[in-house]
């Protein structure tokens, strides 16, 4: 046991830094008005790109190449501490990236991530695209349907989804359809609509209450057709998995032991990365409000010096910390292949919440400066809401926790 350690190691401490020089110069600063305009905010990512954080090299690096699976959050806790918004603009691709990952064979992994990111010269953008107007938490109930077209060997895509980061924008599409609707989640695959595909287009742009410089919009396939051999995984695999399903609708016992949907299984390994995005938002809101607590002077005295105020940053470095334990605990058993109790849904419920409440209390302590533009507490508090819905809601978290330390299928 003597073995065990919570610190990081000398890469992931340079890392650390690394990223926070970069959050502190360049992302902090560009904040406000990259929330302000509701627009993707290219130029940051560009200087990104240059310094070799927005590339595919990087996240290769700190997924690949760690074996403690902590160097991505450590990573995505000093950017979103700069800005969530701009934080996920730089991040989004990510997460098609790890569907590529999570469902694609090596050679396709090969082929299509690096594609997600481009190089300084020629940024590409990637967005994972699952969730759709009337199925959200829902998974497993898609609409959008994907047809093989055995003559030409050719998939073809039809539905709309909604949400999507960087949806409409991105080079690569990874699109999650109902192969065949009557399995639901069972009968669903996971394709790349590769840059410049007829049929693909942007529907709506969202306006929103926080991460305004993520791009988020609906993305519209209309007889969208990709080559066979974007199908995620390849044919065979599908094929065999389809007849599973089959087998396992006629017998209902063996489905309880059956693989989930394609989607699900990439939400589970990305959520220790996404609660490592809100603490770093509710870290912050911290740092910020107890300098602040130190300065402001009320009734001939710092605030800070009053209990109430006191306790209130007590408690929230106290949850943060919390937060970030669970964060580290889940992306190393993430990592290790070592998930029991759905960890990484308990660190992303966890640190969602303390998010939201870190960033509110913060606007507490800043009084009427806390309810104003001027200062930079309210835009977190509107950040960090996202993290208790976006890749799976609070309650889809405690319905995935409970079903896992229940063996139960909970409703
Ligand atoms: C800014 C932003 C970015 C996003 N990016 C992406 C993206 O890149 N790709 C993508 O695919 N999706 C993305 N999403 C979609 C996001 O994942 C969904 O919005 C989320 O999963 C919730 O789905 P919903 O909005 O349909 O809510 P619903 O599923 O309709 O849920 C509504 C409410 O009901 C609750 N609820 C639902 N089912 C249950 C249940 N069984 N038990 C208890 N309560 C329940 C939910 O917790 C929630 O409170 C994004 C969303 C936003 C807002």
């Amino acid at each position: 046991m003597s073995d065990f350690s919570l610190a990081l190691n000398e890469d992931q401490l340079q890392i650390q830094k690394w990223v926070h020089d970069f959050a502190e110069n360049v992302v902090r600063p560009a904040a406000p008005e990259w929330d302000e305009r509701e627009e993707f905010p290219w130029p940051v990512v560009e200087e990104a790109a240059k310094i070799g954080l927005y590339s595919f090299d990087f996240m290769a690096q700190a997924l690949m190449g760690d074996a403690t699976g902590l160097t991505l959050p450590i990573t995505l806790e000093e950017l979103f501490w700069g800005d969530a918004g701009i934080g996920l603009a730089i991040f989004g691709s990510g997460l098609a990236a790890a569907g590529i990952a999570g469902n694609g064979t090596p050679e396709q992994m090969l082929e299509w991530v690096p594609q997600c990111y481009g190089t300084p010269d020629k940024i590409q953008l990637g967005a994972f695209c699952v969730s759709e107007p009337d199925a959200g938490s829902d998974v497993s109930s898609l609409r959008t349907r994907a047809v093989y077209d055995e003559a030409k060997d050719e998939w073809v895509l039809n539905g709309t989804k909604a949400w999507i980061t960087n949806g409409g924008i991105a080079d690569v599409h990874v699109v999650v359809a109902a192969v065949d609707p009557e399995l639901k989640g069972r009968g669903q695959a996971s394709f790349i609509v590769p840059p410049n595909t007829k049929g693909l287009s942007q529907g709506q742009k969202y306006s929103k209450l926080g991460i305004r410089a993520s791009h988020t919009a609906e993305v519209v396939l209309d007889d969208v057709r990709v080559p066979g051999h974007c199908l995620l995984g390849g044919k065979e695999k599908l094929d065999a998995k389809l007849a599973r399903a089959r087998e396992a609708l006629a017998n209902p016992e063996k489905a309880a032991h059956q693989g989930g949907q394609p989607a699900m299984a990439t939400f589970e390994a990305t959520r220790p990365a996404v609660a490592a995005q809100a603490i770093g938002i509710a870290r912050a809101a911290y740092e910020y409000s107890l300098e602040y607590a130190k300065e402001r002077k009320a009734f001939g005295k710092p605030i800070i010096m009053n209990q109430g105020i006191a306790f209130m940053l007590s408690d929230m470095i106290t949850e943060i910390d919390a937060a970030r334990l669970l964060v580290h605990r889940a992306a190393w058993l993430s990592r290790n292949g070592q998930y029991k109790n759905a960890e990484g849904s308990q660190s992303k419920l966890k640190a969602g919440r303390v998010a939201v409440w870190v960033t509110e209390r913060a606007i507490q302590i800043l009084g009427g400066y806390g309810y104003v533009k001027e200062y930079p507490v309210e835009r977190w508090h509107r950040d960090a809401k996202i993290y208790d819905i976006f890749e799976g809601t609070e309650q889809i978290q405690q319905l995935v926790i409970a079903r896992a330390i229940s063996g139960l299928r909970i409703e």
